[in-house]
Formats: C-alpha cells, structure tokens, sequence
C-alpha cells in the first residue's frame, strides 16, 4: 500500500481540502486494513473489500479514498448514525474491525503540537503523529451481510404497487399484501409539487 504521505495527498485532493478529517480518515482505514489483512485495496484484494461508514463528514472522503471503495461500486454502505467510526470487512476472510475516532483525541492533541495555537491546525497536525490507540478504538466484530446488500448484480426487480416506481436490490416492502417502494410504504423524504408527464410529451 502507498504511504501515509501519498495517500493523504490523494484524499486532500478529491476531497477539496486539507482537514483534520482526512487525516483521520487516512490513518483509520490504513490501520483498519492491515488489521484485517487488506494489503492491495484498489487492486488485487478490491472484490474482498466492503466498508460500513457511520457518518458523512470529512473523514468520509478519506476512507473512499484510500479503500477504493464506493456507493455506486456497492463496496461502501452509510450509515447514518452521526457517529465517527466506520468497520471494514475482508468478505474472504469474515474478518471485521470497528474503528472509532476518540473524543479524547482532541484534547490530547495539546500534548504534540503545543505550539500551535489554532485549535484546528493543532489537531490537523498532532492526528499525523498521534499514537493508534490515543486516535481510535479498535473493535473485532462480525457483521452479517445479505446477498442483496453485496456487489454484483441486483438479485431483483420489482414495481411499486401504488406509484409504478421500480425497486431493485430486495429494498421493497410489503404491506397489507401489497409490495410497495419505500416511499409508499410512509418514508417518502419528498412532497410532490407537479407531476411532469413520465412519458416526456414536454
Ligand atoms: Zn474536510
Ligand atoms: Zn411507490
């Protein structure tokens, strides 16, 4: 795998800035990898890869990054539990690890870069050099994963019942006998305000 240095400098760049996030991030799925025995995320060990992520914040470029893995790929999942930890299973080996950031972790950071006086750049720069164990905790879990969840081709197709919206990867519902989207099933995160014409007649 590429050094810490390069992989930084890769994710700073998709990611549009250089934060204490990608330095978390970096380091958090480097350590993460090792510990399930990832050596080549992005070539010969890609299809082995799948990571959960608990948050959408900075970090979460950085474990894209250096994983390789994707939403549209199927390889990363999100979820949205505001929590700044992310688990990465080897799907060869069954082998998993949670790795959560540590609240700690800031206020320590007062003991690596103690002359710097921004608290943001301090933690930036005290998160490149911080022992593993004062920047995360490291969980062995298992994680139980559907076919469905999983890469590779939808194992079904399916159409709404109410709104004729078609549901691929089993995400449907069924309710009062009838299969419905998600939507329809009361978690439409929308509110319709004009119907276009599907069919596009302008
Ligand atoms: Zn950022
Ligand atoms: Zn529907």
């Amino acid at each position: 795998m590429e050094s810490f240095a390069q992989l930084l400098a890769v994710s700073t760049k998709i990611h549009g800035h250089l934060c204490a996030g990608q330095v978390i991030g970096v380091r958090m799925s480097m350590a993460a990898l090792e510990h399930i025995g990832i050596l080549d995320p992005k070539g010969v060990d890609r299809k082995k890869l799948y990571v959960l992520v608990e948050i959408d914040r900075c970090a979460t470029d950085a474990i894209q990054s250096v994983t390789g893995c994707s939403l549209g790929k199927r390889s990363l999942r999100w979820l949205d539990y505001g929590i700044m930890a992310a688990t990465f299973v080897n799907l060869a080996s069954g082998q998993a690890v949670r790795v959560v950031a540590r609240e700690e972790a800031r206020a320590l950071s007062a003991d690596y870069c103690p002359e710097i006086v921004d608290k943001y750049q301090r933690q930036l720069e005290a998160y490149k050099v911080m022992p593993l164990a004062e920047l995360f905790t490291f969980q062995e879990v298992r994680v139980p994963l559907q076919d469905c969840d999983l890469p590779g081709r939808p194992i079904r197709r399916v159409q709404c019942q109410r709104c004729g919206d078609w549901v691929q990867d089993c995400r449907e519902v069924e309710q009062a006998g009838r299969i419905l989207c998600r939507p329809c099933a009361g978690e439409r995160y929308y509110q319709v305000v004009a119907e276009a014409d599907r069919v596009g007649r302008g």
